[in-house]
């Protein structure tokens, strides 16, 4: 079976980025099975409410828990002759989640490769969703885990951005999907948390700003320790914080600190 990801969201139109680019050619090409459904189809009154006031006061609204469970639990159905069986995933997007990182972005893509699971995130607005969702969603039989994940230490209006970017970092891990899997080898994250080196094109001397001469060397083991020696200096200069995470420390001796 394709790995599949549902999202949900009172904004379907917010993921049409979704047809676009690589991932675009991952659904037509079949590499993977993407689904958007609106929250709304699961209201039942005639205002088709997904929220209401905060109980103890205070600013803004908060989306029913009801709602979400029952829209969630929806998409084993979505247009299919029989139910879709897998076990779920269910991933959250709230600025108190795990940060998205590339470890978790591949974890995911190897549980999504598994026949038995599938993925559905959560779009929450507002000021989020009712607290008791998460832990309710934990003891229904169907789902596998709950992953509530954060972009980052800001705050967005919804989930919807943290969504798509879940999605272009994972399904691009998904088999296939890539031409050139090497490019997943290569980058920033992949192995371990080091930045990827400075890449250049043609053309060499572009208005006097000159390429590296040693990536015109045609030496490709002199090529490969420059580009590392760039990496662990990028690091060190930019992310200082992810060099205390590095094995073989003793390669930054490599690189002249300031
Ligand atoms: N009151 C919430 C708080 O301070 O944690 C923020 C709610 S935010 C306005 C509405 C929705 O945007 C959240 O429920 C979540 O789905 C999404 N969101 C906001 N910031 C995010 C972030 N940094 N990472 C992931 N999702 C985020």
């Amino acid at each position: 079976s394709v790995p599949r990801l549902d999202v949900v969201t009172i904004f379907p139109d917010y993921l049409a980025p979704l047809d676009l680019s690589l991932l675009g050619k991952a659904r037509t090409g079949g590499l993977v099975d993407l689904r958007v459904h609106d929250l709304r189809a699961q209201t039942t009154d005639r205002h088709r409410t997904v929220d209401d006031a905060p109980f103890g006061g205070g600013a803004g609204m908060v989306m029913r828990p009801d709602v979400w469970e029952r829209a969630i639990a929806a998409t084993a159905v979505d247009g299919d002759a029989s139910p879709d069986e897998r076990e779920l995933v269910v991933l959250v997007p709230t600025p108190s989640g795990r940060p998205l990182t590339q470890a978790f972005a591949q974890e995911l893509a190897d549980e999504l490769a598994a026949p038995d699971v599938r993925a559905v995130i959560a779009c929450g607005r507002y000021e989020g969703i009712d607290a008791r969702l998460v832990p309710a969603l934990r003891e229904r039989a169907d789902v596998r885990r709950v992953v509530e994940f954060s972009l980052g230490d800001f705050v967005l209006n919804g989930g919807e951005v943290a969504a798509l970017a879940l999605l272009e970092a994972v399904v691009r891990l998904l088999p296939g999907v890539l031409g050139n899997p090497d490019s997943v080898v290569e980058e920033s994250f992949t192995h371990e948390a080091v930045l990827e080196y400075p890449v250049y094109t043609r053309p060499a001397d572009w208005d006097g700003h000159e390429v590296p001469p040693v990536l015109l060397s045609g030496d490709h083991a002199r090529v490969a320790r420059w580009r590392r020696e760039q990496s662990l200096r990028r690091t060190v200069e930019r992310r200082p914080e992810l060099v205390a995470r590095l094995d073989g420390l003793d390669e930054l001796d490599v690189v002249t600190l300031a």
